[in-house]
């Protein structure tokens, strides 16, 4: 799903939105539920910093 990041207009409320493909409207903003709300970059992947988790009790539960 693409995340948006939206900035309001009225509040200067910074937000994140999960938006549809089909979703053409702005979102309201959280703060003040202004719908003057801009679409600033598109989110993708920035689940960064997930390496593998290389834990010692991995092979832990064997009893
Ligand atoms: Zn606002």
């Amino acid at each position: 799903m693409p995340i948006y990041e939206y900035k309001c207009q009225d509040c200067g409320t910074d937000f994140e939105e999960i938006v549809s493909v089909s979703a053409e409207r702005n979102p309201q903003c959280p703060s003040c539920h202004s719908t003057k709300t801009e679409k600033k970059i598109s989110i993708f992947g920035s689940f960064s910093g997930s390496k593998g988790n290389a834990s010692s009790c991995s092979s832990s539960g064997f009893s």
